[in-house]
Order: C-alpha cells, then structure tokens, then sequence
C-alpha cells in the first residue's frame, strides 16, 4: 500500500499520528511501514530523516515504490497507532539548504544556461555540479542573484501540475518521476521538478554562500551553504580571521596580503640566512684540527647544513672527515665524509667507542653520540684506519 506523504502537503509537520501497517525484522533492527509519514525518505540528494515513532529511534527512512520504510530500533505492533516526531532542527537546515540550492540551480541556468548534473546534500554542505565551467567572478554573480531572491522573500510553491500543463512548463530536472510530476515554484527564480520538502518563502533560508569550486567532469563543482549553516561557518571563519589578525596586528581585510608581504620577507631572510651560515663554514676550513687521516672540527652551534659543507672540504684534506656540533650535557650530532675509505667500517668502531648511533650510505653519514671533548680528541689521536 502507497505511504501517503504528509510533507507533500506540508513540510512544517514536526509532529503526527500514524498507525502502524507492518513492521519487519530488518538486517539492524526493524522495517516499519506507516499508513502516512512527515518523515522524508533518502532521495533527490537530499538526506533521510530522523526522529521518533513512538519510543522506538528512526535511524534511517527509505522509500521503494512507493511504499516508505522507516528503519527503528525497536520493534512495534501492527494497527496501534503513534506519536511521531521529527527531528526538527535537522530537517529545517536542510530545506533551508535545499531550496538555496534550487535558487542557485535557477540561476545559473537562466545566466549561463548551465544544468545541474549532481547534488548531493552532506551534513554540513552541499555540493552542486553544473555541465559548464565557471569563474569566481561568475559564481560571485550567482551568489548575488540568490541572495537578492532570497531578500524578495519569494513564496516558494509545490505542486502536481495538470498532465495537459506539464507539456507546455519550462522547468529543470526533466525525470521520470514515479508519482506524477511534482514542481517547486520559486517565482521568476526556478521552476524545477523535486519530491522534497521546501521552505515556505525564500527569506527563510537567510543566506547562500558559495564556499568552494572545482572543475569536475567538463562542468564544475560548488561547494555552498545556506542558512544557519552558513552562519556557523561564517563564525568559525570569523574567529579564525580575527585571531590571526590580533596576532600579526593588522587589519580583518588585509591579513591575507599582510601574510603574503611576511612569507616573501622571510624567504629573503632564509636566503640571506643560509649565505651567512655557509660563510661561516666556509671561514672554518681553516679552523680544522689535523690528527693522523683525520681533520676534526668541533663546533656548538652548526647545523647538519653547516656540518655536511665543511665535511665536503675536510673530505678532500684527510682520508676521512668528521665534524660534531653540540656540547657535552646534550651530546653531539655528527657528520663524516670520505671519498674512499669504508665509512661503515668506521661508523661501527667510532659509534661503539664514543656512544654513538648512526649510519648512512655513499661518502657520508651521520649520527649522534655522547661523549667528553677530552674522549673525542683521545679517540681521534688513538685511531688506525688501516686496523679497522
Ligand atoms: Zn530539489
């Protein structure tokens, strides 16, 4: 038996009788069938309801020809009839969010003759995908001329045409609908075919904000909200914008080129930086200490940067090079290059002997270890290679 719809009618049902006419044991929980419903099933992109019947918890409300299934958690006896209740706030923030979306449809086809080829609602957005490209600037034009629709207040009608009518109405989404057609009249906005609810006048929806796009399958994809979603979003970006803005003291609307100026600023001082810290290891070549095959250089203060650089040099000096940076509470990192003797080799017997860790491959590796200057200097007059 056919579900009589009662948001067809009217979609500010929060609360109805219905009687029970079956009710199966489903894969998780129970499958009932009312003999009328408020509670909008899963379709036209748009999400399913939730609420109550009775005690039991609607989780999910599915339609199948013509017949809607609501999915609860409880079981419930066939003929008694229910207390049903929506979640109301849910239900609000997506008609707010569906009937932005038709306006925004409407308008980009009657600017730019576009169609809407997918819309998906998700919990906190929704995406609308249109058959031709856009610009920024173009969709700041959509965004404009929904929100002046939305300010006219516009009475938003649904309605079953006349099949003799349906032939001669120009409206989008030409589906087979299974029920006859049913046509959302937005005034001179849009007239397009849809079985879900709406919002009675268009300044219920309050706001419609384009957030995002992206070019998707020859067309394009939007990102929108309306309503109190969009509100919500519009606070948590506020929040962010001015935080950042008390932190670098500047202006709301100019952080972003306030950012930009510092970015470019430290890629200089970066720049500049890492010349002043190749400088100084260039000025330590000097500064090597020379025992048997080796050239040393203990530092407190160099990077793995500055330490690879003077290696590089001390590599061609000695048979091997090795340069620590860092002091005796924290310990030593550690670079040492060769260009031809078996820096493995080395690794193994210096990190054992001075409490270090690591390795690498090629001509040079590094690590870190713990140890006294005195041991290090010790270490390095006490060392063969050639016994390795
Ligand atoms: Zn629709």
């Amino acid at each position: 038996m056919k579900t009589e719809r009662l948001y067809y009618s009217d979609s500010y049902i929060k609360e109805f009788e219905a009687t029970v006419v079956s009710c199966e044991k489903a894969e998780k929980g129970y499958k009932v069938v009312l003999d009328k419903t408020a509670f909008f099933p899963e379709g036209g992109g748009q999400l399913a309801d939730t609420g109550f019947i009775g005690d039991a918890k609607v989780t999910d409300v599915q339609e199948k020809e013509n017949v809607i299934y609501h999915y609860v958690d409880k079981e419930l006896t066939v003929s008694d009839k229910n207390n049903c209740k929506l979640d109301w706030e849910q239900r609000f923030l997506r008609m707010q969010s569906h009937s932005g979306e038709h306006i925004v449809s409407g308008v980009v086809h009657s600017l730019f003759g576009y169609d809407n080829v997918g819309f998906h609602m998700e919990e906190d957005y929704v995406t609308v995908d249109f058959s031709g490209e856009l610009t920024r600037q173009q969709l700041d034009e959509v965004e404009e001329k929904t929100n002046r629709y939305i300010y006219d207040n516009i009475e938003i009608e649904c309605f079953f045409p006349d099949e003799n009518d349906i032939e001669s109405l120009d409206y989008r989404s030409k589906l087979d609908l299974k029920d006859g057609v049913r046509l959302v009249r937005i005034g001179e906005a849009d007239l397009c075919a849809c079985c879900a609810p709406h919002v009675k006048r268009t300044g219920e929806i309050g706001v419609v904000k384009i957030l995002d796009f992206m070019r998707h399958r020859g067309g394009v994809r939007i990102v929108m909200k309306s309503g109190l979603k969009a509100l919500y979003d519009y606070r948590e970006k506020y929040t962010s914008v001015y935080d950042v803005s008390v932190m670098l003291s500047s202006k709301q609307h100019e952080i972003a080129s306030y950012v930009d100026k510092k970015i470019k600023e430290n890629e200089t001082l970066n720049r500049s930086f890492n010349d002043f810290k190749m400088q100084i290891a260039e000025n330590d070549k000097e500064n090597l200490t020379y025992i048997g095959d080796t050239a040393l250089f203990i530092t407190s203060f160099y990077d793995s940067d500055m330490m690879r650089e003077l290696a590089n040099y001390g590599m061609t000096q000695k048979e091997i090079c090795v340069i620590l940076s860092g002091n005796e509470e924290n310990g030593f990192s550690y670079v040492a290059g060769s260009l031809n003797f078996d820096l493995m080799r080395f690794a193994k017997h210096f990190n054992s002997a001075l409490n270090g860790r690591g390795g690498g491959r090629g001509t040079m590796i590094q690590g870190k270890l713990t140890a006294t200057k005195e041991n290090i200097s010790d270490y390095f007059n006490n060392l063969d290679l050639n016994s390795l």
